[in-house]
């Protein structure tokens, strides 16, 4: 039985796309390599967001290589599509596809593996360990140009998948008993606008949400500007969507906005934050934070500290700037220092860190209701889920069925990155 496993580095959207090969291999017949258990077919789904996402990029590959002799070695995504000629020279890969052509892994670079030596496909009933809230990629590309970023250069343009295709979809999944779904895209904001006729994100939520297709529906990342008021009442109004919206801040300083290219000012985003704040007080609100962005000053830096104090954000992600070849802000002057950026992404950490805490603290005593995710490995009663506002949430008792709904009694924290509850 040939075997495979697919790694992933980076962003929703890759990790929904490694889903979509897994799911293909998974059909094709051959079979997901356990833990430790070395691989016939390897593929690494890239990231390059940053330097160090494409030296991550590197390294993973070479560990693949080491710990999977003999197989054959795919190297996709990001990277590969952005520096293909670096990949090509790391001994033991087999085949570097880029972003384009990453859905035709499976048919092209798999179906003559170790499978012909073993005569024809047995189907043998395995199921693939599947995510309990999977990825729908309705939209891919960029068309924005923010000066730090080199996705649109690796993704290409924004593409979108008409609506009937989303609900096509979205059907497949609600049949094969998904309760949750999380709608991705690299510039989800832009969906519909490639499309004929030309339609909107608000437009596919709102037939998403008519068509009552899937119990849960969660928004991944949306630019501030996109997150209109329209999609915060639909949201506020709506059983299905999840009570949950992460939008990239990366500066709270306008001057600084202005020369990341980015679209909007730190007004703009204290507008969107306060009025899902007012309409749905229980979202968690998640936010991107690019620290030491060159000419970043300590003004600069302050506004967006400012900002962020000022606002109910629950959670931050917090990243040091760090110079992309490829892109306008490889070439930018004034530079922050290493230890200012440091110390810039340690006072937000913290921030984020407080703010999730008291967001966590707030549920103990509360019911939610928590879509059980999996067994731990540390004991055979205790489940994680996932509430709609995003806090993961240990279930130490009873018997929940994993990729169910339950009501759960919040009793503390399980961590500092988790509550636990016990199942009504
Ligand atoms: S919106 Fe900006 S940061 Fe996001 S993918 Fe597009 S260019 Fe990159």
């Amino acid at each position: 039985m040939t075997t495979f496993v697919v790694h992933t580095l980076g962003c929703r959207v890759n990790q929904s796309e490694s889903e979509s090969l897994e799911k293909e291999l998974d059909r094709m017949g051959y079979q997901p390599a356990g833990k430790d258990i070395s691989a016939d077919i390897c593929v690494i789904n890239t990231c390059t967001v940053t330097q160090r996402a494409s030296m991550q990029s590197r390294q993973l590959i070479r560990q693949v290589i080491r710990a999977n002799p003999g197989a054959r070695v795919i190297v996709t995504g990001c990277y590969a599509q952005a520096e293909p000629e670096a990949i090509q020279q790391i001994s033991g890969v087999h085949h570097v596809v880029g972003n384009d052509a990453k859905s035709s892994i499976p048919d092209r670079f798999c179906r003559k593996s170790s499978r012909s030596e073993s005569g024809c496909a047995v189907d043998t009933g395995h199921l693939l360990r599947q995510r309990t809230r999977p990825f729908l990629k309705v939209q891919d590309g960029c068309n924005a140009f923010c000066s730090y970023c080199i996705v649109p250069y690796t993704r290409g343009r924004s593409r979108s998948l008409p609506l009937e295709s989303v609900l096509s979809a979205i059907t497949r999944f609600s049949e094969d008993g998904y309760h949750e779904i999380v709608l991705t895209g690299i510039h989800l904001g832009q969906y519909g606008l490639d499309l004929t006729p030309r339609t909107n994100l608000m437009e596919l939520l709102r037939v998403i949400d008519d068509a009552r297709l899937m119990d849960r529906i969660r928004l991944s990342s949306i630019e501030p500007l996109e997150v209109t008021d329209d999609i915060i009442e639909r949201v506020a109004a709506s059983p299905a969507f999840c009570h949950h919206f992460h939008i990239p801040l990366q500066s709270g300083d306008n001057e600084v906005l202005k020369r990341m290219n980015r679209p909007y000012t730190r007004e703009v985003f204290h507008h969107v934050v306060s009025r899902i704040h007012d309409l749905i007080p229980d979202a968690a609100i998640g936010a991107d934070v690019l620290a030491g962005f060159p000419g970043e000053t300590e003004t600069a830096y302050g506004n967006t500290l400012a900002l962020l104090q000022d606002l109910p954000i629950t959670y931050l992600h917090v990243f040091p700037f760090s110079p992309r070849k490829g892109t306008s802000a490889y070439h930018f002057p004034e530079p922050v220092p290493h230890q200012v950026v440091q110390s810039r992404c340690r006072e937000l950490r913290i921030l984020g860190k407080e703010r999730k805490d008291a967001f966590y603290r707030r549920h103990i005593g509360k019911h939610v209701t928590v879509l059980v995710e999996a067994h731990q490995d540390h004991g055979a009663r205790l489940f994680k889920g996932m509430t709609s506002n995003y806090i993961p949430v240990f279930i130490n008792a009873g018997s929940p069925v994993p990729n169910t709904l339950a009501t759960v009694e919040i009793t503390g924290f399980y961590s500092d990155q988790a509550l636990c509850g016990r199942i009504l």
